[in-house]
């Protein structure tokens, strides 16, 4: 057997796939939501017999077999999990066309159709953000992870005009970066490896809502100066990823002003309101910041691996990113400058923005407001529903992201990880627990489009029932 199956071998292939594909999408509202294997169960399917070829729709039952039974069905509407969204079906074929023609998006010559595409996408969602052309660039990344790395790459080089030929031999004392103890971790991990290290960041106190504190923020980076540090950035989360909390970026613009220090704001999850007219407001000071990471395959439902670098610094990525020694950036040719080879950390890079781009096509901008009011709405509905079911929330966000506990166990861990593990052991929800300050809290997210009434009451009264059952369990009934 070559490669290249024969055209009614493919055929048969992918009708075979996609009756498999769209039996799991159709129904995955009846699988279990959670999954509690061990990892000899798991091995048990991981199949690596290569030595007796199959044929392919014997390989795809295999693959689907594996991932239906182990895999938390983040496609479920009964999924409150983390930012793992059920990818909408134009997103979908995105990725499958993307697949199949394999465009090299390195260079503007060799796909020259889908570098204009992500271009153009990343100006829409840039002035979306309150940007002004001509001053919007950015490129796809694969994640948040790699759009922080890039903002943190970005200041270096910002900073330290000589970063690119000597590193951090440039530099003459630590760059320090701030950000919030509630912020994501992907800020400390790029910090590592981009051989700054650990103590570069400075952890800043948040508030009683989980917003970073302003005025600590200015006196850590005066201590910093003071210590012979050197204050590099802050970044600003706009929606944190434990309870959807937005820092105040306008009173932070001030001080990253006023010290001359990169702003990063990581709106990875709470970005997405700026496509709707209702809840932009929320996302307000975010064009003050120099550079956005923003996550498609968060609350735009699109799959993995789908994230954005913006920036209004239109030369930075080229001097970020272009190894040659003496780049000039007003001399950049505007083609070269659209691939990304010299503007990203990649170098290959697939078609990253169609799983952008086909959704847009098909839903237009329209379709994205509607269904981010939809799960604005339906976080509203859970946190009335917690609320009247005697359980306490712990974050204030307009965001759809619960953070909430029994007030009575609010400082046992032991109750929230029962919870957690019940959960994991019916299969009936996934929500995970979450400490917000020192109370020990669980967090439920609409993270899914097909989320309706119907199953948050049914997470309510599975909520209900666990709590029941940990009462009964440990005798705790007082009359
Ligand atoms: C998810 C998230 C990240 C990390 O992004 P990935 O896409 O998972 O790499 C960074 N920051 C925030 C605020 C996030 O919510």
């Amino acid at each position: 057997m070559t490669f290249d199956l024969t055209n009614t071998e493919r055929r048969n292939i992918w009708e075979h796939t996609t009756n498999a594909l769209e039996q799991y999408y159709n129904n995955t509202e009846d699988l279990d939501t959670a999954i509690y294997p061990t990892r000899k169960d798991v091995l048990k399917l991981v199949d690596a017999n290569f030595e007796s070829p199959r044929r392919t729709n014997e390989a795809v039952d295999i693959v689907i077999k594996g991932l239906s039974k182990y895999a938390v069905h983040t496609p479920n509407p009964n999924y409150f999990g983390m930012f793992n969204p059920r990818a909408s079906f134009p997103s979908i074929i995105a990725d499958a066309i993307t697949a199949t023609y394999n465009p090299q998006l390195a260079a503007w010559g060799h796909a020259p159709y889908a570098v204009e595409i992500e271009n153009m996408l990343i100006q829409e969602i840039g002035k979306k953000f309150g940007y002004q052309q001509p001053n919007i660039d950015g490129v796809f990344t694969t994640g948040g992870q790699e759009a922080n790395l890039t903002a943190v790459l970005a200041a270096l080089n910002y900073k330290f005009p000589k970063y690119g030929e000597k590193g951090l031999f440039a530099v003459n004392g630590l760059p320090i970066i701030y950000c919030s103890k509630a912020s994501h971790h992907a800020t400390v991990k790029a910090a590592k490896v981009c051989g700054l290290g650990l103590d570069s960041v400075r952890y800043i106190e948040v508030d009683t809502n989980q917003k970073m504190l302003v005025e600590e923020t200015q006196q850590q980076i005066q201590n910093d100066i003071d210590n012979g540090n050197i204050p590099l950035m802050i970044v600003a989360t706009m929606g944190t990823t434990g309870a959807g909390v937005i820092d105040p970026i306008n009173e932070l613009a001030v001080i990253a002003k006023h010290y001359n220090l990169w702003l990063h704001a990581d709106a990875a999850y709470g970005g997405a309101v700026v496509l709707s007219e209702d809840y932009k407001h929320l996302q307000k000071g975010i064009e003050k910041a120099d550079s956005i990471t923003f996550d498609a395959h968060k609350w735009l439902s699109v799959p993995m691996a789908t994230s954005m670098f913006i920036t209004k610094h239109t030369n930075i990525l080229g001097q970020t990113f272009s190894i040659s020694a003496n780049f000039m950036p007003q001399e950049e040719d505007e083609i070269d400058k659209l691939g990304s080879y010299t503007h990203s950390i990649q170098w290959s890079r697939r078609f990253i923005g169609l799983k952008l781009y086909m959704p847009l096509l098909v839903f237009g901008w329209k379709g994205f407001n509607d269904t981010i009011l939809h799960q604005i709405k339906m976080g509203q509905l859970l946190k009335q529903k917690l609320e009247a079911n005697n359980w306490t929330l712990y974050n204030n966000t307009e965001l759809p992201v619960a953070c909430f506990t029994d007030v009575a166990f609010e400082d046992n861990s032991e109750f929230t990880t029962y919870i957690y593990e019940a959960f994991l052991e019916s299969g009936d929800a996934w929500i995970i627990n979450y400490p917000v300050g020192d109370k020990f809290t669980m967090r439920a997210c609409i993270t899914n489009y097909n989320t309706t009434e119907e199953h948050i009451d049914s997470l309510i009264k599975g909520l209900n029932a666990k709590r029941e059952a940990f009462i009964k369990a440990h005798q705790l009934i007082t009359i």
